[in-house]
């Protein structure tokens, strides 16, 4: 088969239900090649799926997706190819933890006064498909998960339709970074910039301000999506010199229809993004 890279997805770090060692087989059985585990706000899974790669021939590029907001609206931010033992970006991870916590927070009192009975000391004790690492970074699929639990929901699509999902009755924002300042970082330690699902937003306003930043790519190639829909993300990444990158958005059983692997990109692509990687990591290694 063609060189295949699955440029998205996530681990149990954070909101996906495989283990960052599981992920990383699945992509060698599933004949793979490249694979980059981009978890919310966190590079944990990096910690064991560098050494399993390794061992499997799989090639990993590093990466993440930070959750960012712009003129209010949630904005997703893709980072590749930095050394995820950077000091740097460890540190900027841990505040979107922290400030995780602060919303998990109030979320949980919304749902409270709304008459549920769930607590933050149940939440910290979510896993996905039972008894597996636990998440460095909590998210609203964990609210929903705990929902599930206790039997206020039937599943985890229910929570965020009736209680927990954008603008709902018990959603809160959370403070966040804005887009420039999280595509700064990624620069500054050697990575790559990239707009997540451009399509998912809606507003053209947003969208055209995102354009005009400071981004080294877009994600053209998204889960299922159809070619006709790719092809004007393509058309404008072309436009602007930028980098058309894909990848499945794959979460495990915390939404079971998308599987890894459904979106890809090239050798080309993904090498331009491993070179590098391998001058971060050589850099870092300098450094020690
Ligand atoms: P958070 O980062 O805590 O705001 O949670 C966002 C994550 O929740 C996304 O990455 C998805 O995995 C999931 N998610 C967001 N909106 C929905 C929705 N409407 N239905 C199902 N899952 C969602
Ligand atoms: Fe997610
Ligand atoms: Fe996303
Ligand atoms: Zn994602």
């Amino acid at each position: 088969m063609d060189f295949r890279a699955d440029l998205h997805c996530h681990s149990t770090c954070s909101d996906g239900s495989l283990l960052p060692t599981e992920l990383v087989d699945m992509a060698v059985d599933i004949g793979l090649q490249g694979l980059s585990i981009t978890d919310h706000d966190t590079v944990a899974a990096y910690g064991t799926a560098m050494q399993r790669a390794e061992e499997a021939g799989l090639k990993l590029l590093p990466g993440v997706e930070f959750s960012t907001s712009h003129k209010d609206i949630s904005v997703h931010v893709l980072g590749y190819a930095f050394d995820p033992r950077n000091k740097e970006i460890i540190k900027f991870c841990n505040t979107h933890i922290e400030e995780r916590r602060r919303r998990n927070k109030k979320i949980i009192e919304l749902l409270i006064r709304k008459g549920f009975k769930v607590s933050e000391e149940e939440l910290n004790d979510i896993s996905f498909d039972g008894a597996k690492g636990k998440p460095n970074s909590l998210g609203r699929p964990h609210i929903a998960q705990l929902l599930m639990e206790k039997g206020h929901v039937t599943s985890i699509q229910q929570a965020f339709d009736k209680y927990i999902g954008d603008n709902k009755s018990c959603y809160e924002p959370g403070k966040r970074h804005s887009v420039e300042e999280t595509i700064d970082l990624i620069h500054r330690v050697g990575g790559k910039a990239v707009i997540a699902h451009p399509h998912l937003i809606k507003r053209r306003k947003i969208v055209r301000d995102l354009m005009a930043m400071d981004f080294d790519g877009l994600e053209a190639f998204y889960a299922k999506m159809p070619l006709h829909q790719e092809q004007p993300w393509i058309d404008r990444a072309r436009e602007k010199g930028w980098i058309a990158t894909g990848g499945s958005d794959y979460h495990g059983s915390v939404k079971p229809k998308l599987s890894l692997g459904c979106s890809w990109v090239s050798d080309e692509i993904f090498n331009y993004f491993y070179d590098i990687y391998l001058r971060n990591k050589k850099e870092q290694e300098d450094s020690e």
